[in-house]
Order: structure tokens, then sequence, then C-alpha cells
């Protein structure tokens, strides 16, 4: 709970970014605090060491940075799932709906080619619709990888978007807000 309260409390709140209304949780202050992001990969590393994964999929763009740390603490390979047009290989799509309009994010078709029912844990920084993590989960599933648990540092409890994801695999996620 301590712990919780530490990481919760190296996380800054940016009001009206990147609009108006908005607060935006801001993670750059727990990467930039020494303690607050080696206690978060120690606690992620010690939950999944256990868990015999074969990758870490990351979401663009925050999800890259938990997810590769991750990735190398348990000694698996990683995979970013981006948004549309980045990937440079051949890709599988997945599009989503937003507030207002459209978006897609990309894998690339052979990214777990190298593990037969490659078991796959998702990461990201933050759930809100869950809208992203959806389709990220979708993409997963099609390349016919085995997601075992998608994982989310932070959950915007009030918009309920864990629902959603729990139709793919089971959700863990570590600050409840
Ligand atoms: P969702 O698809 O509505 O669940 O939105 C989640 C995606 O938007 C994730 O990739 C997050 O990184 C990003 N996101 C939404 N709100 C915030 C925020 O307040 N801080 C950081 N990322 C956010």
């Amino acid at each position: 709970a301590k712990d919780k309260e530490f990481l919760l409390n190296s996380i800054r709140n940016i009001y009206d970014f990147p609009k108006e209304g908005i607060v935006f949780k801001d993670i750059t202050t727990l990467l930039n605090n020494k303690e607050a992001f080696n206690l978060l990969m120690t606690h992620l590393e010690d939950r999944y060491k256990e868990y015999n994964l074969d990758y870490v999929a990351g979401i663009d763009s925050r999800g890259f940075i938990f997810g590769a740390a991750l990735a190398d603490r348990l000694n698996v390979g990683f995979v970013p799932v981006r948004k549309k047009g980045k990937l440079p290989g051949t890709t599988v799509c997945e599009k989503y709906e937003l507030e207002y309009g459209f978006d897609e994010v990309e894998i690339h078709l052979d990214a777990f080619n190298e593990k037969k029912d490659a078991r796959v844990l998702l990461i990201d920084d933050l759930i809100a619709t869950g809208g992203t993590a959806n389709a990220a989960a979708k993409l997963i599933k099609n390349v016919k990888a085995n997601l075992v648990e998608v994982c989310f540092l932070l959950n915007l409890t009030f918009l309920d978007g864990k629902k959603r994801v729990e139709e793919h695999a089971n959700v863990y996620t570590i600050l409840d807000i």
C-alpha cells in the first residue's frame, strides 16, 4: 500500500492536455525518478517471472517503455503494437473507435513466428475506455499467439474499460484511480 502510494505520487496530473477539460496522467515523472521506476519494474518482474512468457508486447508509445524494460528483465523478446503506418514489414491491422473518429493499430504478421503458440503479455501505461487495448488484444490473437494477460500501470476506473479487454484475457492493473 505504501509502495502504491509512492508510485501514484510519482505520476503528475497535467490539466487541460491534450485539450481543455482533460486531466492527463503524465508518467514521465515516474520514469525520471529512479526509485519509482525501479520499484515498478521490480513489481512487474516479480509478478511475471512465473508466467513462462515468450514475449512482452507493448502498445505505442508508453507501453514500449515499460514493455521493453520488462522483456529485458524477463529475458524474453519484445514486440511493438504501433499506430498505423509505422511498422515497415507486412502487418495486420485493427481499426477502433475514438470519441471522434477512428484510429488503427498494427502488428507485424511474423512477430511471434519463432515460437508456436507464443505466450504473450500485453502492456500499456494506462487504460481509459479500453478501445486501444481491445484492438491490440485482437491483433495478438489474429496472429495466433496466446494472449496470457493484459497489464496496465493505471486504470481510470470510472470509464470501465477493463471489462472490454477482459473478453480477451485476464486484466491486471496496478493503480486503480
Ligand atoms: P483508451 O483506448 O481509451 O483506453 O485510451 C488508452 C490509450 O490512451 C493508452 O494508449 C494511453 O497511453 C492513452 N491515454 C489516454 N489517457 C491518458 C492519460 O491521461 N495519460 C497517459 N496516456 C493516456
